[in-house]
Formats: structure tokens, sequence, C-alpha cells
């Protein structure tokens, strides 16, 4: 539907056209149209943040918050576990929080274990690192700053396997960008700050 012949113009229209399509929320179609059409200006704020790498890296950094709801964690989608088939403008968009809750909802009725299941894997700290790879860690949160004690990769791709390999130990930044050596630009979207009980996709306190 986007070959490239299509001019930038008509495919930034037909982007919003089928996102909208799909039912997705205004709010994170019109991102998604933004980051993948970016004007000269966003472009070099892009090269001086460092957000520059994989599409799924940039949508990452461009969504993230301090605290992000589980049921808009998409990193698990190759493996079955997703409430979200879209990138969310922020990960905390109350209206793709909305689709989420529809989606588990409909999820509740088929199966009632598998929703367990998954809102449980959504509630871990995910890692993604600017060439595409991506891990799953575990924190040390009773320190400060908070460390990575655990790591596992997401898939065998060598991207994967090579930064659960070097992320074990590391510091977790405050605002999610490693610094350590090797690490560069990495961001920690921090899935599982909810503490048991509060449930997984309820609100953030204000
Ligand atoms: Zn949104």
């Amino acid at each position: 539907l986007l070959a490239d012949e299509t001019s930038p113009p008509d495919r930034r229209a037909l982007a919003e056209e089928l996102g909208w399509a799909l039912g997705h929320p205004s709010c994170c179609v019109e991102a998604y149209v933004a980051r993948s059409h970016p004007s000269g200006a966003a472009l070099v704020g892009s090269y001086l943040a460092g957000n520059l790498g994989t599409p799924a890296y940039r949508a990452a950094r461009d969504a993230w918050v301090p605290r992000p709801l589980p049921r808009l964690n998409g990193f698990l989608r190759h493996a079955g576990r997703s409430f979200v088939s879209f990138q969310p403008c922020r990960y905390d968009c109350p209206h793709a929080l909305a689709v989420a809750d529809r989606v588990a909802g409909a999820c509740t009725l088929a199966n009632r274990e598998w929703l367990a299941e998954t809102d449980r894997v959504l509630a871990r700290p995910v890692v993604v690192a600017p060439d595409g790879g991506r891990a799953v860690v575990a924190l040390e949160r009773r320190i400060e700053p908070m460390r990575v004690i655990e790591a596992e990769a997401l898939s065998e791709a060598p991207s994967d396997q090579a930064l659960a390999a070097q992320l074990v130990g590391a510091e977790a930044p405050d605002d999610g960008l490693f610094r350590q050596r090797g690490l560069g630009w990495c961001l920690l979207v921090d899935f599982g700050w909810v503490r048991p009980g509060t449930g997984a996709g309820a609100a953030p306190p204000a």
C-alpha cells in the first residue's frame, strides 16, 4: 500500500487513513506518521538526542515515560503476549490503554489464565537498543541507582543476545537512557514499576 513510488504527502495521508481504519487512537496514529515522515528540524533534534536507530527503537524513545503501563508493552508481541497491535504515542496514553483494556476484557471471557499470565509477563522491565536488540530484565530496586541483576534476550537474534550479555550489573538510569560503555543510548522501559496488588494496567498515581 505504501509503495516507494508514492509521494511523501500521499504516503502521509495513506498512513493516517490506514491507522484510523484499523481503529488505532488518533494521537498514536499521528505520532507514528510524524515519526515516519520527520521534518528537517525533527531530524536534527533526533540526532542531537541520540534518537536514531531502528523504527522500534525510535518509537520506544518517543513513547517513554517514567511509569509506563504494562498493558501497552508491545515488546512480547512475537511471543503472542500483547494487547496492542500499534505503537502507543506514549506508554501511558489513555486512549491506547482503553484499546488494550477492551482486548484484555474480551480475553477474560475466553481464557482467564492466559490473561493473568500475560498481565504478569508484560509487567517486567524491557531494554531496547538503537540497533533493535531487546531484552527483558530484572532490577534490584532497593538500591539507588537501581541495578540490572538479570537479563534475558527476547530472541535468538544476535542483537538481542549481545544486549542481554552486556546488561547484567549495569546501573539503571532514572531517565531510561544507559550511559555505560557498550550500552550507549540503550533505553530502559520499566513496565515493572507497578507494585504487586495494584494491578497491571492500573492508572499511575497522579
Ligand atoms: Zn496515543
